[in-house]
């Protein structure tokens, strides 16, 4: 017969160690999104203390400023004529 209360021991060891593995053993901690070095949980934005981290940051904020923008009026491009023959339909 399977021992209920053993069962349900390991259960909870394994979850404990599996719960330490997640929590315990590394510190909660993000990543500078450049170089992927850990960084305190506190920092915004997302960098660590290098120098060329945060100018590399601001290009790509830039870029991405502009991707969007672009995006924005590809989109525009796009979604008017829809709209407008939309608009046709609906109205007859
Ligand atoms: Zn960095």
């Amino acid at each position: 017969m399977v021992d209920a209360r053993k069962v349900k021991d390991m259960v909870a060891k394994k979850s404990n160690q599996f719960m330490n593995q997640m929590s315990g053993k590394v510190p909660a901690h993000k990543h500078c999104r450049i170089c992927h070095e850990p960084i305190p949980v506190a920092s915004e934005p997302r960098l660590c203390k290098k120098v060329e981290c945060t100018e590399k940051h601001e290009k790509n904020e830039k870029n991405l400023k502009t991707v969007r923008i672009a995006m924005f009026v590809f989109f525009g491009i796009f979604a008017i004529p829809y709209l407008l023959a939309l608009a046709a339909r609906v109205m007859g």
